[in-house]
């Protein structure tokens, strides 16, 4: 039974938290753990640890680490007809953004992302065929003119997918108070890395493990890992864990775009074996194998050297054992993504399996 409900994963996804802007995901993530855990710390930067002490004999301790942050907008400039106009922060693909709606600034103000409509797109000069820009998209707070937009909104405030989390293909609701179901595809955005963090948190709500749980919720992780970097300077443990929400590449595209295998909705958690930024060392990969394997966890690999996670950030000033373990999201760092409970919860069960094995941990990390 998982400690985590509906309700939980639900606020979790729709809280607003770009790069530099957490503040709303790390009360939610503090607050629902304070019962849980024997420390709480947030750093000068705004990287939140969690620790839960262990009950076991010896003195090992395992970090997990999950990013706070999501991809975002953020406002450059209001122009004379009131429309707010923006940069990204973090990978945005531009052409999954016109049409959708966002929420602007601490306010959070819905606005609509627009963008000429096809009866006025000139099919002569190849119009209807241009993949639009960040630059090309403007927000509309409905706003009249500059002034009124400029009562509202700030230049540098961030704008955020208006996504409200869901279930697809569910006949009767779901019961927000009782524990996430165990199956099911889900809707919402933030999935990278609010899985992640609810992976983490799923853990540290449960019953205590042999070893110390030292869980880091980071900042900036979609600007250059940023976060990870500056904590890293505070990682003391055996093991490190990154949890994130992954690319799901799995269903036929547009004709002539180039595809590539990554991984697939529902084939079980996507274990990393070298990614953009980071190699997995060998004897970390085998241990989360053989335990999937002992315990008939499913798995799938994440296709290697695509992307990168904060595992580049903390390895770069600490050499600590390092895995990597994610749920896959189909549409991920669009305004919605979509994921398969079953992959999460195979997740969170692979991750009790390793760390309720003290001795097995303890030889992984030479400590035995
Ligand atoms: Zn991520």
């Amino acid at each position: 039974m998982t400690p985590l409900t509906t309700a939980l994963l639900r606020r979790l996804s729709e809280a607003a938290g770009g790069p530099g802007n957490e503040g709303a995901v790390r009360d939610l993530i503090a607050r629902a753990l304070h019962p849980h855990v024997d420390a709480l710390h947030i750093d000068a930067m705004g990287n939140l640890t969690a620790i839960k002490r262990g009950r076991g004999e010896g003195d090992l301790r395992v970090a997990l680490t999950a990013h706070m942050d999501e991809v975002a907008l953020f406002i450059t400039e209001i122009d004379s007809n009131g429309l707010l106009h923006v940069a990204a922060s973090g990978g945005v693909n531009a052409r999954t953004l016109a049409g959708k709606g966002v929420l602007v600034g601490p306010e959070q103000l819905p606005g609509v992302i627009g963008w000429p409509p096809p009866h006025l797109q000139r099919h002569n000069n190849d119009e209807s065929k241009r993949v639009p820009k960040i630059e090309d998209l403007v927000i509309d707070i409905g706003a009249a003119d500059k002034e009124a937009a400029a009562a509202r909104v700030k230049i540098g405030q961030q704008a955020l997918f208006a996504t409200r989390f869901g279930f697809l293909g569910r006949d009767q609701a779901v019961a927000e108070e009782a524990p996430l179901p165990q199956k099911g595809r889900i809707k919402g955005k933030a999935f990278d890395d609010r899985l992640g963090c609810a992976a983490a948190m799923a853990l540290l709500m449960g019953p205590a493990l042999p070893c110390d749980l030292h869980a880091i919720f980071t900042v900036q992780e979609e600007v250059g890992v940023r976060g990870a970097l500056a904590a890293a300077e505070m990682l003391a443990v055996d093991l490190l864990l990154v949890l994130e929400g992954t690319v799901c590449d799995d269903l036929p595209g547009p004709v002539d775009e180039p595809r590539f295998p990554t991984t697939r909705l529902g084939d079980g958690p996507a274990l990393t074996q070298r990614d953009g930024s980071y190699v997995v060392q060998a004897a970390v990969l085998q241990h989360l194998l053989r335990t999937a394997a002992a315990h008939g966890i499913p798995y799938q690999f994440k296709h290697p050297n695509a992307g990168g996670t904060d595992a580049s950030g903390f390895g770069r000033y600490r050499a600590t054992p390092t895995g990597i373990l994610s749920t896959p999201c189909r549409y991920i760092h669009g305004p919605v993504a979509v994921a398969e409970l079953g992959d999460f919860h195979a997740l969170i069960q692979l991750l009790r399996a390793v760390l309720a094995d003290e001795a097995a941990l303890a030889r992984l990390v030479g400590r035995s």
